[in-house]
Parts: structure tokens; C-alpha cells; sequence
């Protein structure tokens, strides 16, 4: 099969991933073998490709927002041509305290998809039959690839940040998790403060109903309930901070930070203001996340590449060229 493969980290521009024939992945108990339809890119491949998050495997296929086909490894749940999805938590260990106390997204022995396994910049990817998931019937295979990340852990992160609904919500960044957050907020009925860099990601803000759009770290003009950031960027947390109301929490959505730099703690965080991180994704939120996009008609705005434009689609998600998301179709 046709791949992207990675040997060595390195700048996008540099071109680190490579496509080539490679044998198909062969089957183990409990998982089933998936035709790749598409997959979905996410920053937290741009880590992985250029070195940020520490390499786990010698050879790496990334990407973990794959939709696929199942062609082996059939269940009665699971019959072949099944369309399923596969996101960043590939499996678990499920005996850990975490596991055992609601918390797999903080399993201690975690398997991630497209980077301690091989994911779906590839014609086909082999998954835990237990952690894929049906897929709504209203989104094609383009459309239904950036929910999967992107859509999950932005969901996550709302609830990380304890939305209730009618509040005040801040997005710092607006890149394909928060595309699709701004959506689920609106459902809930909060107003959304949207601050951006790029000037097309402020006009995509403005066009799906933000009540107000800055630029990076411009403060809203009102005190927030919650924030969540997606940059990776500690000006940005702070920024976030600051635009808080006492008692708010500003949850961050990003696997990596360049840095948190040094704030005025009086200012700030005093107050009771919280600063919590994302870590991961549970089953539930998967399931949950996926019943409301069907409910809502939660529609992403996409840009396709294929499997030859791997480097070209991760560079366009580092410069924010494209509004939304990025999606490999193979
Ligand atoms: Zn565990
Ligand atoms: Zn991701």
C-alpha cells in the first residue's frame, strides 16, 4: 500500500515525510483492518512530523482522525464495510487507577494513534476494534474525518472548561477544533469571543455567529465565563487570562506550548481563576461529541489534499492557510 512515512523529525519545509510502498499492516486479535477513506490532519501531527512531541517508533505513519472501511477483522457489531471512525486514543490499558476510575483519556499505558502506532496517511490502518466508532450517516468521508480530533477534544475541552449553557466563552485560535466548538457553543446557546490571528479566520468567526472577533491577544470586550485556547502559544493562555471574569477557567486545548511565561498573579489568577489542561479523549466524549454533531448537523469546512501532499497539507496547518480543516484523502 501507498504510505506517508516518517524516519527522521524535522521542519515541514524540509519535507520529513516520505511516500512510499509498504506492506499492508497485518492483522492482530481484536482489531480490524480499515480501508483509509480519509484522514484528517491535525496539529498535533505537525508535533509529531517536526520533532516537538519525542519520536516513539523508528518509522512512523501519523494521522489520527482516520475514516475507513472495515475489510478484515469483521464483527457481528463491526460486518465488513462498516464505515467507522479512529481518533488520537487508539487504546488502553484498561486495568491502570485511571482506566478503573473513569479517566482512560489519562491511562497511564496509552496507545496513540499515529504516533506510538502507525495512523491513516495510508491506504489502510489497523485499529482496536473497541475504539472505533460508527460514524454519522450525514457526513461523507471528507466532511466526518476533522470530527474525530479536531471535534472530539474541542468537545472535551468545553467541558474541561465547565460550559454551562448561556455563558460567555472565549476561543483564542480559531483553526478546525475551534471551527467546530463556536457550532456546539451556539447549541448550547452561549455567545462566543472569538480572538485569531489571520485575517480569514476572523472573517470565518464572524460568518458562523461570533458575537465579537479580535486579533490574537486582543481582549474581549467583555469579562468571559471560560476561555479555551488552541494555539500553542503561552502568550495566548495568558492573554486568555486576562480576559477572564473571578471564578472563570481558561482550559487549554494543545498538546504542546512553546513556553507559559511569567504573569501577575494578583491580576490574573487570584480570584479563583483556573488554568486546566486537555489531555486526550475518553470513549465517552467520542460518543457523545459524535451524537450531537448528527443532532446539530455540525458541518465542517474542509480543504482535501491527497496522500502525495502530506508535507503540503501539515505546512498549510503550521502557516494557517487554510480556514478549518485539513483532510488526506488517499
Ligand atoms: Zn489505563
Ligand atoms: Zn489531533
Amino acid at each position: 500500500m501507498r504510505a506517508a512515512i516518517l524516519t527522521i523529525p524535522q521542519p515541514i519545509q524540509q519535507r520529513p515525510l516520505q511516500i512510499a510502498e509498504v506492506p499492508r499492516p497485518e492483522m492482530k486479535p481484536g482489531h480490524v483492518l480499515l480501508r483509509v477513506r480519509a484522514c484528517g490532519v491535525c496539529r498535533t501531527d505537525l508535533h509529531i512530523v517536526e520533532g516537538e512531541l519525542p519520536p516513539r517508533c523508528p518509522q512512523l505513519i501519523p494521522g489520527h482522525q482516520i475514516v475507513g472501511d472495515v475489510v478484515e477483522g469483521a464483527t457481528a457489531e463491526l460486518p465488513v464495510g462498516a464505515r467507522v471512525g479512529v481518533s488520537w486514543i487508539g487504546g488502553t490499558d484498561g486495568s491502570c487507577w485511571y482506566c478503573r476510575s473513569n479517566m482512560e483519556n489519562l491511562c497511564d499505558a496509552p496507545t496513540f494513534t499515529g504516533y506510538s502506532v502507525n495512523g491513516g496517511y495510508a491506504e489502510y490502518a489497523l485499529a482496536r476494534a473497541d475504539f472505533v466508532f460508527p460514524l454519522p450517516s450525514a457526513l461523507d468521508d471528507l466532511h466526518a474525518a476533522p470530527l474525530l480530533c479536531a471535534g472530539i477534544i474541542g468537545f472535551r475541552s468545553l467541558r474541561v472548561a465547565g460550559v454551562e449553557p448561556g455563558e460567555r466563552v472565549g476561543l483564542f485560535g480559531f483553526g478546525a477544533s475551534a471551527h467546530l466548538a463556536i457550532e456546539v457553543l451556539h447549541a448550547w446557546k452561549c455567545d462566543v469571543y472569538v480572538s485569531t490571528r489571520g485575517a480569514s479566520h476572523r472573517r470565518l468567526a464572524e460568518s458562523l455567529g461570533a458575537k465579537w472577533v479580535g486579533a490574537e491577544t486582543d481582549k474581549p470586550p467583555v469579562e468571559l465565563d471560560r476561555a479555551i485556547t488552541f494555539a500553542p502559544s503561552g502568550d495566548v493562555v495568558v492573554a486568555a487570562l486576562g480576559s477572564l471574569r473571578k471564578g472563570g477557567v481558561v482550559a487549554i486545548n494543545a498538546i504542546h506550548l512553546d513556553r507559559i511565561p511569567q504573569f501577575d498573579y494578583d491580576r490574573l489568577l487570584w480570584g479563583e481563576r483556573q488554568i486546566r489542561s486537555v489531555a486526550n479523549m475518553t470513549r465517552a466524549d467520542a460518543r457523545d461529541f459524535l451524537q450531537l454533531a448528527a443532532e446539530i448537523k455540525l458541518h465542517p469546512k474542509v480543504t482535501s489534499f491527497t496522500l502525495g501532499q502530506a508535507n503540503e497539507a501539515l505546512a498549510a496547518v503550521k502557516s494557517d492557510a487554510i480556514d478549518g480543516a485539513a483532510v488526506i484523502v488517499p
